[in-house]
């Protein structure tokens, strides 16, 4: 079997910031980030006053990538306040969730609907494992009221801050080989369509609905509650360390196949990748394992320190680096499945991902470090790769096929957009399908392409919304023009 890299190393980087709970809080090594120049009286943009006569701020995405202007903010305190406001509308609605796509989803410059106020678990059947919530439910506060009831949801992505209807409308995954994204366990949803009309949908009530509306793009209607398969609950046991690269790529899909979740990172320039290993346990939960804001902060100092001295000696940037991978401790946490899922992310960054068939992950990540290495892309963020299993879902990446997911990052206010587009045509040459999410720059003809069931959707878009209320700029351009 491999050896695990020496982790012994702790005097460069202290804490480096490349450890696994890290990869993403890491993100964002900008000072101007950390300290931003307040704005003065004369820059400061005054408010637009929207069509209800208030005063409504300009929106923008979590890495800030997106942005715009809405005349119309909403925030229904009911069901029956928001079959209203779809009722009356005489703009076009985009629902938000956390705002935590990458890509141009939610930005309008007319309404924009937020469930935040409709949150909570609603109904749990303790015999089928089965749990209503609504929509508008963060990720974050679905975990503990489940574990009180004996239950824990079946996977969950790398953080916890989306809300669930947002993260089934991009098919949000995490990793491992037998477990499929978050839309794959959804059992049954209800939605609103741009008449105000509520549909109820399942594999046996409204199938075409169904299939299609658990990855929806927020373009058939406002999702209010979502029923999700759930499973008992359950602890799970984190283990990261750090190996040459060329041995994580030699024991890679047996380290898959052999762990309930597996994910790679590797490090672009660096001969050393980190290896995220999580499994069911018995063993006692250590408690809160998330880092707490002293641990996290002293992570993204290591991590600036990295980039800084990467930026100022560029030419040894393999080996600062190899050096800050040398110093990564090998880390072990046990704690509650939710708890072990949602990891911090103090810092920000922009992405791109895609899904290629699972048995090429490794030959097309391989080929994306040689593509960095060969032009010397200037990028010290890792990939990240993660396995998927295939699902029935029309508009999912996973749709009818086993996936490796590979992401591409970049610190927000860096370079991202040569970085990927240099790589983007590696993915297209595997047949990878991209995160609705994050970044991509394929049109509707190419998407189509990759989508068996493009049409079907489009159809079923048409019957839900024959007012093409919930479109703006980039989802009219792939549906509808
Ligand atoms: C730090 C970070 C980490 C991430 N990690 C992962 C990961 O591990 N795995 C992964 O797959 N993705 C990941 N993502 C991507 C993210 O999970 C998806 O982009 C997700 O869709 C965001 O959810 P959200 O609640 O922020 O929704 P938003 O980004 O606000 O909206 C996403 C879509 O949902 C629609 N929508 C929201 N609410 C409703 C509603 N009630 N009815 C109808 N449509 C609605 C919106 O209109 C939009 O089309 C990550 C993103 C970030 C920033």
């Amino acid at each position: 079997m491999y050896s695990k890299f020496k982790l012994d190393r702790r005097d460069l980087l202290k804490g480096a910031a490349l450890s696994i709970g890290t990869v993403g809080t890491l993100s964002a090594c900008d000072q101007q980030q950390v300290a931003p120049k307040p704005a003065s009286a004369k820059t400061k943009k005054p408010g637009i006053i929207g069509l209800d006569g208030r005063r409504v701020l300009p929106w923008s995405n979590w890495s800030g990538n997106q942005k715009s202007q809405p005349t119309l903010k909403k925030v229904p305190r009911s069901e029956a306040e928001l079959v209203d406001l779809i009722k009356g509308a005489k703009q076009s609605i985009r629902c938000v969730g956390a705002g935590h796509s990458f890509s141009p989803l939610v930005p309008t410059d007319e309404t924009l609907i937020s469930l935040a106020r409709l949150r909570g678990i609603s109904n749990v059947d303790k015999v089928s494992k089965q749990v209503d919530i609504q929509a508008g439910t963060l990720l974050s506060k679905i975990g503990e009221p489940l574990w009180d009831k004996g239950l824990g949801l079946i996977n969950m992505p790398d953080i916890d801050t989306q809300s669930l209807a947002g993260a089934i409308a991009t098919s949000t995954h995490g990793t491992g080989n037998h477990l499929g994204s978050m839309s794959s366990d959804v059992v049954a949803l209800e939605l609103l369509d741009s008449n105000g009309e509520k549909h109820r949908c399942s594999a046996e009530q409204n199938s075409d609905l169904f299939y299609a509306a658990c990855n929806n793009l927020g373009v058939l209607g406002v999702v209010t509650k979502v029923r999700m398969q759930a499973r008992e609950k359950y602890l799970l046991k984190e283990e990261s360390y750090v190996l040459r690269s060329s041995e994580a790529f030699e024991y890679a899909e047996q380290l898959r196949d052999d762990n309930r979740h597996f994910e790679l990172f590797p490090f672009p320039h660096g001969d050393y990748i980190v290896v995220l290993l999580i499994n069911e346990t018995t063993e006692k939960a250590q408690g809160t394992t998330q880092l707490n804001i002293e641990q996290g902060e002293e992570r993204d100092e290591a991590f600036r320190q990295v980039v800084k001295w990467t930026d100022a000696m560029p030419w040894l940037k393999s080996w600062i680096i190899n050096m800050g991978l040398n110093s990564v401790e090998e880390s072990v946490r046990i704690d509650r499945s939710y708890g072990i899922f949602g990891n911090l992310r103090n810092m920000r960054f922009n992405e791109m991902e895609y899904s290629v068939p699972a048995e090429k992950g490794l030959e097309c990540v391989k080929e994306v470090m040689a593509k960095i290495a060969e032009l010397n892309i200037d990028v010290v963020f890792p990939l990240e790769l993660r396995y998927i299993k295939g699902d029935d879902v029309w508009l999912s990446p996973f749709y009818q096929r086993d996936s490796c997911s590979i992401s591409c990052h970049n610190f927000q206010g860096r370079d991202y957009k040569n970085y990927f587009a240099a790589v983007e045509p590696i993915f297209w040459k595997y047949s990878g399908r991209p995160h609705w999410g994050k970044i991509h720059t394929l049109n509707a003809d190419s998407l189509a392409k990759l989508y068996p069931k493009w049409q079907n959707f489009k159809d079923v878009r048409q019957q839900m919304d024959s007012r093409n209320l919930f479109l703006n700029k980039h989802l009219n351009a792939l549906f509808v023009s």
